[in-house]
């Protein structure tokens, strides 16, 4: 990876024109006199998710209780369906991923199919770093099964801002009885080895997940090829399918036959969900995970979003990624590192990374305040990062060359001291 930049603008013009998806972003709309590099917390609506959406809600008009069955994509298998044609961004068979729920309930649902203390091994291995979302589930999946987290849960201590997947290892010791694990950091964008992580979990006899929340639809994925045991992940940052959008889960078919940890009736073999029995028998296929009906409005914008995002392919969208995150590093190495700009990079320098950027800066809080008035999205995360996410799909270098002038003016004029802490 490496990259011949420089810092003059005419050069930033020139990666544009070079662009083979720069195409991509009139599929987009963006919001006006704006720079948005937040596509890691929510990414732009795609017009084609306008279109799904609106076909959906013309059905709900015109169909009614029909589109169930007779809407152009029936509703009945909406879930199955959008799995089926989000699998090859996961490395994944069809049946293998279905949307559903969301983030934080189908962690539940899978750690619940997977976690069964027994003997010595009780415990849950996590991460210090981990999106707070995630402990919080994981200490309740503990105490439901009657122990105490405080003992229960092993979180792997970060040296500094990333992980050594050697020390992650380490701790998978005989009292382990499930691994979950980020695939990519949300603060720093460490992306962690995922393949070598369930290869050491799995020599060690211990079933392993992921949360992809910040990977899918920014980095190509292998779940079947690692033999990962379960994933989950949000629809709404890289893969822009709109707020508290339906989330995806994925089951190793070796898991099939597994019962589910929170069953519902959506989750009924699907020829025979209509027989109303009282004893569950779920569908084995990861639609057999669902839960509750389906929520069909909020997963009909995936349907246009997943067509951008395969369209433009997973692997065009990696490589132009991290182009723009290597020369987004670059002009903060050049531009943003000496007094007085003091700026750090606290992402890793080579491919392990996800789709952003971590600034540090101990104005970090301030100056993501002034960004925003100069019209710049980004997100602040405590204690001192800026986080931006150039994306490949609808972002642009000349957009990334403005914020590091930006950024550099904003310390220059001291404009972030106008903002309280
Ligand atoms: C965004 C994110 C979530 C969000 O959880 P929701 O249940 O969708 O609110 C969870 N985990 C990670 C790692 C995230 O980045």
């Amino acid at each position: 990876m490496n990259f011949d930049f420089n810092v003059d603008e005419e050069f930033a013009r020139r990666l544009d024109s070079q662009d083979s998806l720069k195409n991509f972003r009139e599929r987009f709309y963006i919001p006006s006199n704006t720079i948005y590099l937040d596509g890691n917390s929510l990414g732009l609506f795609p017009k084609e998710a306008e279109m799904s959406l609106l076909r959906v809600t013309n059905e709900w008009k015109t169909l009614a209780i029909q589109g169930w069955f007779e809407g152009q994509r029936p509703w009945w298998y909406f879930g199955e369906d959008l799995g089926a044609m989000a699998a090859p961004l996961v490395g994944a068979e069809p049946e293998e991923v279905v949307a559903t729920g969301t983030t934080t309930i189908n962690l539940h649902s899978l750690v619940s199919t997977f976690y069964h203390p027994n003997g010595n091994r009780t415990k849950i291995l996590a991460d210090e770093l981990d999106f707070p979302s995630d402990i919080y589930a994981l200490k309740d999946q503990i105490k439901l099964k009657g122990l105490n987290p405080d003992q229960h849960l092993v979180l792997a201590p970060p040296n500094g801002r990333f992980f050594d997947e050697k020390k992650i290892v380490e701790l998978m010791t005989d009292e382990i009885a499930l691994v979950l694990l980020p695939s990519a950091l949300y603060r720093s964008g460490q992306l962690l080895d995922m393949a070598y992580l369930t290869d050491e979990s799995h020599k060690r006899g211990i079933p392993i997940g992921f949360d992809c929340c910040h990977s899918v639809g920014a980095v190509p994925h292998y779940f079947d090829e690692w033999g990962v045991d379960f994933a989950f992940w949000c629809s709404y940052k890289y893969l822009n399918s709109g707020p508290g959008g339906t989330a995806f889960l994925y089951i190793n078919k070796k898991h099939f036959s597994k019962e589910p940890g929170l069953s519902g009736w959506f989750g009924y073999v699907k020829e025979k969900q209509f027989d109303m029995s009282l004893d569950f028998k779920h569908a084995k296929s990861a639609g057999g995970w669902q839960i509750s009906s389906s929520n069909i409005l909020c997963s009909a914008p995936i349907e246009g979003s997943l067509k951008v995002t395969l369209e433009a392919g997973i692997h065009g969208i990696r490589k132009k990624s991290l182009k723009m995150t290597s020369y987004l590093i670059y002009l903060v190495d050049h531009l943003l590192t000496e007094d007085p700009y003091d700026f750090e990079i606290g992402t890793p320098r080579t491919e392990q990374r996800t789709g952003h950027v971590a600034l540090e800066h101990c104005e970090a809080f301030r100056i993501t305040e002034a960004l925003k008035t100069r019209g710049v999205i980004t997100d602040f995360r405590p204690p001192n990062i800026v986080r931006i996410a150039p994306v490949a799909l609808y972002n642009t270098y000349h957009e990334i060359w403005q914020v590091v002038q930006i950024l550099k003016e904003i310390i220059e004029k001291q404009e972030y001291k106008q903002f309280s802490k």
